[in-house]
């Protein structure tokens, strides 16, 4: 489908994920529109920079956005999660991870979520993807495909239409999709911080009683944080004036790597689980956030996104190429098999881990630092482990392979 009003794909929403799926399939010779209410206005305060796990990396390589991103992404080399209390100053340390994706391949990078975003709009103006600021109001199936109401009263005719706009997802319910899911009782606070000792690319995660408060290795010693607390207490602490929040975050990071000082403002976001009840239905198919929100505890919920990204463009490129209806319910539920079960696999484990890392039972913790404990004693579990968080275990789509499509 082209001309005036028609395209192959429409998509909602211009994060990440609907982004890199817009510069993947018009790279790949379908034409797209993507329509986001947030286009063309300039994008807001987010201090948040975001793990980028190894298949994620392949796969801006693939497209074209990586060299924008990789000067200012900091290789990850190694984490180390450590389990106690506030007044230890040095925490034992029960699971350290060290490796590499493929040799000389680090498992993961982090980069300012600000530097990836414009450098997947870049690559999908490149592509010659249509971005037009406005939203789908209105839904519905027609012969052969599917027909969008604008926000503004246009309407646009699609083969195949995408819910890429984010947890809150309206297309997702225009589209009859129910999900499941709740709000955490923790909010995160995030910001950026200089560290006086280098990291040498190692992130740490400490499980303190509050919640788990990540550091991330950045560019020039610097460290991106996520300190996820109860929400009456991230908001307080939130407010502190700097040198009271400084001195409660150096408080909870320790002195692994000496004195803290901040760098930038703070944020606060809310955290919560959700995961939709199928991947699609009619012609709509969801991605990223829209198909599955999760607690930031191990840095996957975009890596996730685009592993969904990799796994609708794949399966709707091969379609096209076989002269099949890039919409239809064949080609949705090849995608919806693919991703179904591996991310309901993914986000219920990330949430048993919410649940047990914020526990304040005693012999919960106890059996969960011996667990731990004996994880880090055995190397083919920690390489099954490192895969696994680097985005290649079970079926890897081409892009995640490094493959164009
Ligand atoms: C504190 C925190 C730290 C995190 N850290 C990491 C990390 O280290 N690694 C990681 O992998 N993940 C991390 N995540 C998760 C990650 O940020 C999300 O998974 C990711 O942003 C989801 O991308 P998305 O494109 O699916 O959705 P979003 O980023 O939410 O983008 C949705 C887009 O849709 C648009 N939109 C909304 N409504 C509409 C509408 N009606 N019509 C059209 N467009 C619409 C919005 O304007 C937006 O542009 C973190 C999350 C939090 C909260």
């Amino acid at each position: 489908m082209t001309g005036a009003g028609r395209t192959d794909v429409l998509i909602s929403g211009a994060g990440f994920a609907g982004l890199a799926l817009g510069a993947a399939l018009a790279g790949a010779g379908l034409s797209v529109m993507i329509v986001d209410p947030s286009l063309g206005r300039p994008s807001g305060f987010d201090p948040r920079a975001s793990t980028l796990v190894a298949g994620t990396r392949r796969l801006l390589e693939a497209i074209g956005a990586w060299d924008a991103i990789a000067s200012d992404a900091e290789p990850m080399l190694g984490m180390e999660i450590t389990d106690g209390r506030l007044e230890q100053i040095l925490r034992p340390v029960f699971l350290q991870i060290h490796g590499e994706a493929a040799p000389g391949e680090p498992f993961a990078h982090v980069a300012p979520n600000g530097l990836t975003k414009a450098a997947l709009l870049a690559t999908a103006e490149r592509a010659g993807v249509h971005l037009a600021p406005g939203r789908i109001a209105d839904l519905r199936q027609v012969e052969g495909g599917a027909e969008a109401v604008l926000a503004d009263g246009s309407t646009k005719s699609a083969r195949l239409v995408v819910a890429a706009d984010g947890a809150q997802s309206t297309l997702r319910g225009m589209a009859g999709i129910t999900s499941r899911g709740w709000r955490y009782d923790q909010s995160a606070i995030v910001t950026n911080v200089r560290l006086e000792k280098p990291h040498h690319g190692i992130a740490v995660q400490h499980f303190l009683e509050g919640g788990p408060l990540a550091l991330l290795p950045l560019r020039g010693d610097r460290a991106s944080i996520v300190w996820s607390e109860r929400k009456f207490q991230a908001l307080r602490l939130a407010e502190l004036d700097d040198a009271g929040f400084r001195d409660a975050l150096q408080k909870r990071a320790g002195h692994r790597f000496g004195q803290i000082d901040l760098d930038g403002r703070r944020a606060l976001r809310p955290l919560e689980f959700r995961l939709a009840a199928d991947f699609a239905r009619g012609r709509v198919a969801l991605v990223g956030d829209a198909a599955h929100a999760i607690h930031p505890i191990a840095g996957q919920g975009l890596n996730l996104g685009l592993r969904d990204v990799a796994a609708l463009a794949e399966s709707v490129v091969d379609a096209a190429r076989l002269g099949q209806d890039i919409g239809s319910d064949a080609v949705l539920a090849r995608y919806s098999g693919w991703r179904r079960f591996d991310t309901a696999l993914m986000t219920g484990a990330m949430d048993g881990l919410v649940q047990l890392f914020t526990t304040r039972s005693g012999p919960v913790r106890l059996l969960r630092d011996i667990g731990l404990g004996l994880v880090d004693r055995m190397p083919t579990a920690k390489r099954a482990f490192i895969r696994s968080a680097a985005g290649l275990g079970g079926e890897v789509p081409r892009l995640m392979r490094g493959e164009t499509l």
